[in-house]
């Protein structure tokens, strides 16, 4: 169930079409191409983060 902010009303998972809202055709539910969650995100984030240091660390003992 969502909520439209246009219509000012809730509607139905079952009655959302692709997500959207059947009266104003609002997007209303994140679909599969919705955006990714921030934990998900923030996951890659820091396992760049972690890798980029990893490099740093042989490259300063390949260099030593
Ligand atoms: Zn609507």
């Amino acid at each position: 169930m969502a909520w439209c902010d246009a219509c000012d009303r809730l509607v139905e998972d079952d009655d959302a079409v692709d997500g959207a809202c059947p009266t104003c055709g609002t997007q209303i539910i994140d679909g599969p191409s919705g955006p990714m969650p921030w934990k998900f995100r923030l996951m890659i984030v820091a396992t760049a983060v972690y890798l980029v240091w990893r490099a740093w660390q042989l490259i300063t003992w390949l260099t030593h």
